[in-house]
């Protein structure tokens, strides 16, 4: 199409932040910098390498992500423990905290309660910030690599997409048929993952993650969660997924109990407010 004659003008407009975040519920970072000093190992679970594992998380304790043998990129998947359809929104967590996330950041709970369900305490990662491409660490932009978009773009029968792995485990953490679970399993928090959209085309892209052993990410649990993490395929992600190729290493998950005097003054969150009338 031939541009307007003030196309310059139009493209000029200055952004506006669609949702400043100053009127959000602030977590109280001081209150879980002293608790996080506290901590007692309560449980962990170590995710295999192209495989998912479940776990619990009590309200008030913090979990942990650290890379353990190499790098490596996991996606994560939250519910509240007691109501599976209380789960991680990874758009309106975008849409509040942008597209990567990091210390200070919430995550989300999805509609009707929209209730910080994690708040993330500690990213050994933040240093990278914005590189020269626009990629940065632990997006939630991305989906999940998962077999019908493999199927859709190269045929094939892959078992061991995220997707996949995270509906495996978590058929087998509530004994039910995969079937049952697989509709439970939503987009990710894409732990460690190194992503941005291309300038020019606008296009997803990955590149391999700067995670290396050590690295963490740590949540502190505002509700009970049941989490599951899956070990991507992808491995760091520099090159393919959904595929055996990519070296793929396993992912530790610690979960921590604070002190409980130093959780004085934090309750839970409170589900939204929002009459649930629309009107009607
Ligand atoms: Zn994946």
């Amino acid at each position: 199409m031939t541009p307007p004659p003030d196309a310059d003008a139009r493209r000029a407009v200055l952004p506006v932040i669609c949702y400043p975040v100053e009127t959000l519920p602030q977590a109280d970072m001081a209150l879980y910098a002293n608790a996080r000093e506290t901590l007692t190992k309560t449980g962990e679970t170590v995710v295999p390498p192209r495989d998912a594992a479940c776990f619990t998380v009590p309200a008030g304790h913090f979990f942990r992500i650290t890379s353990v043998d190499g790098p490596q990129v996991g996606d994560l998947n939250l519910w509240n423990a007691a109501d599976l359809s209380e789960r991680f929104y990874s758009g309106k967590t975008r849409a509040l905290h942008g597209t990567h996330v990091t210390r200070g950041d919430r995550v989300w709970s999805a509609f009707p309660h929209l209730r910080p369900m994690a708040t993330i305490t500690h990213d050994s990662l933040d240093w990278y910030g914005i590189d020269a491409f626009g990629g940065s660490v632990h997006d939630v932009i991305g989906t999940r690599c998962d077999p019908y978009t493999h199927n859709l773009l190269s045929g094939g029968q892959y078992h061991h997409c995220c997707h996949s792995n995270l509906t495996r485990a978590l058929a087998s953490h509530l004994g039910v048929p995969v079937e049952v679970a697989e509709p439970h399993v939503h987009d990710v928090l894409n732990v460690f993952m190194c992503t941005g959209f291309t300038r020019d085309t606008g296009q997803y892209f990955m590149k391999a993650s700067p995670v290396r052993p050590g690295d963490s990410l740590e949540f502190f649990a505002e509700i009970d969660l049941l989490g599951c993490l899956s070990a991507c395929p992808g491995g760091d992600c520099s090159t393919v997924h959904s595929s055996d190729a990519a070296a793929c290493h396993p992912l530790l998950v610690e979960v921590f109990a604070p002190r409980p005097e130093t959780l004085q003054g934090w309750r839970q969150p409170a589900r939204n407010g929002y009459d649930r009338g629309h009107g009607a």
